[in-house]
Formats: structure tokens, C-alpha cells, sequence
């Protein structure tokens, strides 16, 4: 459980006594610090609750359950949060309530992510209040907030609050070997101080400080995605989908990689220096990745959530990676 978050180690202990158990609180309270991992943090967590497997192997990574969210597909796993800048308004919180009155479509379980839950204004929380008082079996929600004061108190006290705590520099450090930066002594000082144990913080500020941004990231990512490291999908889609411009950049980037990348493995003599993604995977997979790469430019061009779609093509990727391993 909780593949790839590092550090949490009170956190984890405790959702996974909960979830081997199989007993998961109705609704938890996952609160810290922009930048600290909260909304990872989540989903690792939303995985476990929602596969099928017996109590003491979830999540086991096998079931359809499992699969669906590594895919970023699953029906009973509803996430909302604020537009950029905006409130969580009443109405998003009725079409949510609503949509959790539904039968599960998987028939196991249903995880709410309320991401961001200060944002929703007093309205929403007091419509969201009845849903925690008297749970629907099954229901699960999740909410993440910077600061847990800055919600009603009648929210916070339904809620298992989950205190996220700041990584150490050690847990850090493991953080940036994970996302492989070849940093300077200097560089992880900055960072450090920069970024006192907050691991998103730190990405966010390394992709800013280089010259083009989140394109610098995306190599790192991919390579992490074809050797089946899902986790930096996630923080990586959130800074893509933060910036239009940088992502469409992005996105064309990504299309070149694959397109690169299988023009190479299939044997087309070099263009420039080899591919860092040609060795990963076959030239049918990167194909096709290179075409959901192409999908998702032109999805980023409508008003759809550009996270949203960045994660999902990410997941699809890593999909195609994994299909194509089993053939
Ligand atoms: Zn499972």
C-alpha cells in the first residue's frame, strides 16, 4: 500500500490497519500544506479502499478495480475540486451527492475526493453535511484542505483528520532520487530551504526554475511511466495542467518523443542524439502512444480540465506499456 509516497509513515500505518481490516471510515480529513502530497496521498489511499480483493491484499493490483485506477478509469472513483481561483459552489456539491446516491457501477465501493475542501463555501458544506452524518454504506469521501480550521467545525468533526506531516531532509532527498534529478549539493540545499519538506513544493519550483518549465520534467516522467513508476504521474499533471501554453508545448513535445522514439526502434537511421524512450518499449506501444499523445492535444484544446486529461493520458500510456509487457 502506498507505493511510491514517501515518508507518512502515522498516516499509513493507519489507513492500512483501517483498510486490512476492513474497516475504513466514512469520511477522512487529509490536511497539510500546499505542496506536501495531499492529493497522492489520496489516490494511493483511494485504491486500496475501492479494490475488490480480500481485506489483507488490497490493493493487490490485479483486480478490474485495481486496473481502473491505474488507467485513471474508474466509474466509482469522483473527484471534484475549485476552478482556478474559484469556490466550490453548491451546485457541484448537489450533482456530487447526487451522483453518490447511485449504485456503484463496479459493485464494490465508492471514493469521493473533494480536493481543496476550504474552497467550498459555507452553502456547500452544509449540504455536504447530511451526506457525512448518515453515509450511504460503501461511501467513502476524502477531502484535502491546506488548513483544517478553514473548514466548519460540524465538517471537521465528521471527518477523521489526517495530518500530513512535512517530508525530513532524508525523505526528501529520497523524493528527488526518485524523480531522477541529477541535482548539485547546492541545487538540494536551495531546495531544501526552499521547500522545507514539502516534495511538491520543491518539484514545482525546480520546473519553474528551468527554462522551459514542465517540459524539463516530462523525460523523467515518461521513463518512470514505461518502467511501470506510476506514482510521479500525478504531481506532473498537475503542474502540465497549471499553464495552457506550456501545456500544449508539452503535449507536442511528448508527440515527438513517441513519434522519435518509435521511428528509431524501428530501425529508421538517428536524427539527433538517440531516444531516452526507445529502449523502454516496443515500436507498436510507442505508436500508440504517440497517437493518445496526439488525443490529448487535441483534448487540451477544448475547455476541459487540462489536469484531468494529462493524468488520464499519462495513466492510458502506462496502460498501453503494461498490455503490450503481457503480449
Ligand atoms: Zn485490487
Amino acid at each position: 500500500m502506498f507505493e511510491g509516497i514517501v515518508g507518512q509513515d502515522r498516516a499509513k500505518a493507519l489507513l492500512s490497519r483501517a483498510v486490512h481490516a476492513d474497516q475504513v471510515s466514512h469520511a477522512y480529513l487529509i490536511t497539510g500544506p500546499d505542496g506536501i502530497g495531499k492529493g497522492s496521498f489520496a489516490r494511493s489511499f483511494a485504491k486500496a479502499v475501492l479494490c475488490t480483493a480480500v481485506p489483507e491484499n488490497r490493493p493487490c493490483g490485479f483486480c478490474p478495480s485495481c486496473r481502473h485506477m491505474a488507467s485513471g478509469t474508474h466509474p466509482d472513483f469522483l473527484i471534484t475540486a475549485p476552478p482556478e481561483g474559484g469556490t466550490i459552489k453548491i451546485d457541484q456539491i448537489r450533482r456530487l451527492i447526487a451522483d453518490m446516491g447511485s449504485r456503484p457501477l463496479e459493485g464494490g465501493g465508492r471514493v469521493c475526493l473533494i480536493e481543496s475542501a476550504q474552497k467550498m463555501t459555507a452553502e456547500s458544506q452544509n449540504a455536504l453535511l447530511k451526506s457525512l452524518e448518515e453515509p450511504e454504506p460503501g461511501n467513502v469521501f476524502l477531502l484535502t484542505a491546506d488548513n483544517p480550521r478553514k473548514l466548519l467545525p460540524t465538517i471537521r468533526s465528521r471527518c477523521q483528520q489526517l495530518p500530513l506531516e512535512p517530508l525530513t531532509d532524508d525523505e526528501m532527498l529520497q523524493v528527488f532520487a526518485a524523480h531522477h534529478l541529477d541535482l548539485t549539493p547546492e541545487q538540494q540545499e536551495n531546495l531544501l530551504a526552499a521547500a522545507p519538506g514539502l516534495p511538491g513544493l520543491a518539484l514545482s519550483q525546480l520546473s519553474e526554475d528551468a527554462d522551459n518549465g514542465i517540459k524539463t520534467a516530462l523525460i523523467p516522467v515518461i521513463c518512470d511511466i514505461l518502467k511501470h513508476n506510476l506514482m510521479p504521474i500525478f504531481d506532473f499533471a498537475e503542474k502540465a495542467g497549471k499553464d495552457k501554453r506550456q501545456s500544449l508545448e508539452s503535449a507536442d513535445a511528448l508527440i515527438q518523443l513517441f513519434v522519435n522514439a518509435a521511428a528509431e526502434a524501428a530501425g529508421a537511421p538517428l536524427q539527433a542524439a538517440p531516444s531516452p524512450v526507445a529502449g523502454l518499449a516496443g515500436v507498436q506501444a510507442l505508436t500508440e502512444m504517440a497517437e493518445c499523445a496526439a488525443e490529448l492535444r487535441k483534448r487540451l484544446e477544448t475547455n476541459a480540465n487540462p489536469r484531468l486529461q494529462w493524468e488520464a493520458a499519462l495513466l492510458r500510456i502506462a496502460e498501453i506499456q503494461e498490455n503490450s509487457d503481457e503480449n
